[in-house]
């Protein structure tokens, strides 16, 4: 069994992010140009965005955090990414998700260019990406994506099981996993699949993005099958030292044993996230997606 080591790949991702810095600061070229717009004060988002942001400088590139209070309008958000969109230092952007109940996140989205929106998330951006042309990536997506090619997993003609068809993780799994090239067998399962044990029971990989604590468990998997697990549930804790766990959607003491290849979690596809974001940023200063 090998422990798909996403802590140490997203690593060498953002060293790799970081040399093309270097060479773009040499040449006296612009310094890529990350933005992140946080709303309120949700723990979550804060770690989120801190990270992000931290990250920025890690690699080199500039980076600006623009906040708001939770009463924010949509209408000042909507001028603030207005805003963002004509600002020509800028590379990408995003907006932390989630917004408050009252600013609809549909109408937030769609008012990025998507030639900024890093995150992907932009429906122009997932219409390329399911058109196979040039797009940016949804970050957890190009994660998983990235893990699978720098360690060699054979896709090609497997049966693969995403769980989870949500936009930002287990839809766009699906269809990466079975574009040309990738060239999976996808079944796309969800809350309403029938028969999901016998289902994952055949499954050479195994994408699991339910957010269920430990759902997958040994008898669903196949001697030899990929698990990729995307899930963080966060539980109490006694044993650790921040009173809090992470739990992943998959029963790793019973499933790993079996596996060919296994994403811990902790340390599995989170740290890719971030880096994912990064090379989106480093794409879209270079006008790699949109020439
Ligand atoms: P979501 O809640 O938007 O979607 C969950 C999906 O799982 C839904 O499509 C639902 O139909 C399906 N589902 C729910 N119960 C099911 C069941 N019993 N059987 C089969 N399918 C079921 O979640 P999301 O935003 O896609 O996130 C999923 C998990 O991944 C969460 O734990 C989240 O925290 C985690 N996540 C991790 C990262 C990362 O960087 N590692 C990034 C994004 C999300």
């Amino acid at each position: 069994m090998v422990l798909i080591d996403g802590k140490k790949t997203s690593e060498i991702l953002q060293s790799e992010i970081a040399e093309e810095v270097v060479k773009i600061k040499f040449l006296g070229g612009k310094i890529p140009h990350l933005a992140a717009v946080l709303v309120g004060h949700d723990g979550g988002s804060e770690t989120y965005v801190a990270a992000k942001v931290k990250a920025c400088e890690r690699v080199g590139f500039k980076s600006t955090l623009i906040r708001f209070e939770d009463n924010v309008t949509e209408e000042e958000l909507l001028k603030c990414v207005a805003k963002l969109n004509n600002d020509t230092d800028l590379d990408g952007f995003i907006v932390q998700l989630p917004l408050p109940k009252h600013i609809s996140e549909e109408k937030i989205v769609e008012s990025i260019n998507p030639r900024k929106d890093v995150d992907g998330f932009h429906p122009v951006n997932v219409g390329r990406m399911v058109a196979g042309v040039p797009a940016f990536i949804s970050a957890t997506p190009f994660g998983i994506m990235e893990l699978i090619k720098r360690y060699k997993i054979e896709t090609s003609g497997k049966n693969c099981v995403v769980i989870g068809r949500s936009n930002i993780v287990g839809r766009p799994m699906s269809i990466l996993l079975s574009q040309k090239g990738i060239d999976c067998t996808v079944t796309l399962c969800h809350s309403r699949t029938k028969n999901l044990k016998a289902i994952c029971a055949e499954a050479d990989i195994i994408v699991a993005a339910l957010g269920m604590a430990e759902f997958l468990t040994g008898d669903m998997v196949k001697e030899g099958a990929v698990v990729i697990d995307v899930g963080i549930t966060r539980i109490k804790s006694d044993k650790t030292k921040s009173g809090w766990k992470l739990l992943g959607d998959v029963k790793f003491e019973e499933v790993a044993p079996k596996c060919s290849y296994i994403t811990p979690v902790p340390g599995g596809v989170g740290p890719m996230t971030i880096a994912s974001l990064l090379y989106n940023t480093l794409l879209s200063s270079k006008k790699e997606i949109y020439k």
